[in-house]
């Protein structure tokens, strides 16, 4: 059987990544799986444990770090975020396309050993845009804000780095974002 392909999905928090990334998920031709990645962070209200993430201790995450469980992994705003290896690579071999939303760390890490992996940035307008975003969602306390803005900053830089990213989007309208990104997945699945 033809192995699925790998599409790493990176973009920072409050760029539109979630509401880009499920009408990328939804969409039938894609077959897509969606890894679900473990987190030590805090539960929101409308998060389901094992559909949105697998909601882990700290200890219990360290534990999986030892027991070679990843990936990849990072931290992000004191909080550890992982994708589980064995998942990815079954659903890979059973022809599955599988989507990875991860941050900057993860994507440099998997490309090392996932090398034919499809890698999109999406990137917000603008970063008064994106913190604009983040205070709306209200998910988040200001001193959390500050540092996810703070971390997308950092992210951006690589959004144009040719040896992490093959494609850099940019999200002015949610509408021709998943257009322009469902041709590019078209293109290379
Ligand atoms: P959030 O707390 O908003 O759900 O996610 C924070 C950041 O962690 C986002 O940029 C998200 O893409 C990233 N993230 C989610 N899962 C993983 C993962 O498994 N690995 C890595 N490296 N980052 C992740």
């Amino acid at each position: 059987m033809k192995r699925g392909k790998l599409v790493i999905f990176c973009g920072p928090s409050g760029s539109g990544k979630g509401t880009v990334g499920k009408e990328l998920i939804n969409d039938p031709k894609f077959n897509f799986h969606f890894s679900v990645s473990a987190t030590t962070r805090e539960k929101r209200e409308n998060e389901i444990e094992g559909k949105n993430y697998y909601f882990l201790t700290k200890p219990k995450f360290e534990k999986w770090i030892m027991e070679n469980k990843f990936l990849e992994w990072a931290e992000y705003v004191d909080n550890y975020y992982g994708t589980p290896i064995d998942s990815v690579n079954k659903m890979l071999e059973k022809g599955k396309n599988v989507f990875l939303e991860i941050e900057i760390l993860g994507v440099k890490q998997a490309i090392q050993k996932m090398t034919d992996a499809i890698t999109i940035f999406l990137s917000p307008p603008s970063i008064k845009e994106l913190e604009e975003r983040l205070i709306l969602r209200g998910t988040e306390s200001k001193e959390e804000i500050e540092q996810r803005v703070k971390r997308a900053k950092e992210e951006i830089k690589f959004a144009n780095n040719k040896e992490v990213f093959k494609y850099n989007v940019i999200n002015n309208n949610v509408n021709d974002t998943v257009s322009k990104i469902k041709d590019i997945i078209s293109k290379e699945i």
